[in-house]
């Protein structure tokens, strides 16, 4: 048994959260993680409307009695989401649990905490992440240049961040991008993490509600199988690598780069859902982390989370028996 301060305070048995994806946090795969002892997340703007999520709230209660959260990201979309609305109905729902991300969250942080609510924020600086701590959240989720979807701007990878991290916070936060195994969690608490945040890694499980050849792809897929997109808009985006989003590296990268405009038929989010529906990985586009180098099976989440608490067990246990302090001479 591995408790923290994450644990403890979201009342799960395993340190282990399944940050929000787009088209992937829906009921079962969210029931799924949260019943095998890790928090789910539900991803609000997967949801059509607000009402929509009540649904998928309600469906995921039925499903499991454990705690589990919402995710409500702020980030520039194709068309603007009814973001109030969806955390209002959340709450509404008594959800008690969220995790927000993205820009400008102090409206949306403080609705929610004035309703008693845990919130994780996710950021990728530690500049957001203190200020997010002074907006009074409860747990920070730190994302590095490893994740899937919104690194930031900034490309500073997990392990200085991390570390960072322990020199400058004073609340709990969990490392997020980069980890998908037991070992990564134990470099994650070794990092000063309570815990980690995963989602490619989810995706990739029997109960993730994508098509089987997406799973096939991530199982065959290297490390060397993402691109970022986005980084000329400042709303950088790593996917997996595909003919479409080459594609749309290509425009940004000719002489006076592309507008959104140019871009939008390319990547929206109502095309990348089809991937995860036909199951054609060459479809749209698709976030996927650095990670999808260390993913080699598709375990149901019961047996993904197991494992992982008994590797990383062990990795500490092994740890202390290698590395020891040099005899005397
Ligand atoms: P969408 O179809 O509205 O947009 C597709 C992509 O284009 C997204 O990455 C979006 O950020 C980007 N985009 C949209 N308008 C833009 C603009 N004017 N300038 C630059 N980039 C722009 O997105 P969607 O698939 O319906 O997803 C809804 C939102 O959720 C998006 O903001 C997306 O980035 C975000 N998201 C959330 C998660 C999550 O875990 N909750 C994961 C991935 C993406």
């Amino acid at each position: 048994m591995i408790a923290t301060a994450l644990t403890e305070l979201l009342r799960i048995r395993v340190p282990v959260v399944q940050g929000g994806m787009q088209w992937v946090g829906k009921p079962s795969l969210v029931a799924a993680v949260s019943n095998a002892g890790g928090l789910g997340i539900l991803t609000a703007l997967t949801q059509p409307t607000p009402e929509q999520l009540r649904v998928a709230v309600r469906e995921t209660r039925a499903a499991t009695d454990k705690p589990f959260g919402v995710n409500i990201t702020l980030l520039p979309t194709i068309n603007p989401p009814d973001y109030q609305g969806y955390a209002r109905a959340a709450v509404e729902e008594g959800v008690r649990i969220f995790e927000t991300a993205g820009n400008n969250p102090s409206k949306l942080i403080e609705y929610l905490k004035s309703n008693g609510c845990i919130v994780i924020h996710k950021c990728t600086t530690i500049r957001h992440a203190k200020s997010a701590e002074r907006m009074g959240v409860d747990v920070l989720s730190i994302d590095g240049f490893e994740c899937a979807g919104h690194p930031g701007e900034e490309d500073i990878g997990g392990l200085v961040l991390l570390a960072r991290a322990a020199q400058e916070l004073r609340i709990p936060y969990v490392a997020s991008g980069g980890i998908a195994d037991g070992r990564g969690l134990a470099a994650a608490l070794a990092l000063g993490a309570a815990g980690v945040n995963m989602g490619t890694r989810f995706m990739c499980t029997v109960e993730s509600p994508i098509h089987p050849n997406i799973k096939d792809t991530i199982v065959k897929a290297t490390e060397q199988d993402t691109i970022h997109i986005f980084r000329t808009l400042k709303n950088t985006a790593r996917v997996f690598k595909n003919s479409v989003s080459m594609e749309v590296v290509a425009l940004e990268r000719r002489a006076g780069g592309a507008q959104f405009s140019e871009l939008r038929d390319l990547v929206s989010g109502a095309r990348g859902k089809l991937v995860y529906e036909n199951g054609d990985p060459d479809y749209g586009i698709w976030s996927a982390g650095v990670v999808l180098g260390l993913i080699k099976d598709i375990p149901t989440c019961e047996e993904l989370v197991k494992r992982i608490e008994k590797d990383a067990e062990d990795t500490i246990a092994e740890m202390s028996k290698r590395v020891r302090p040099m005899a005397k001479l």
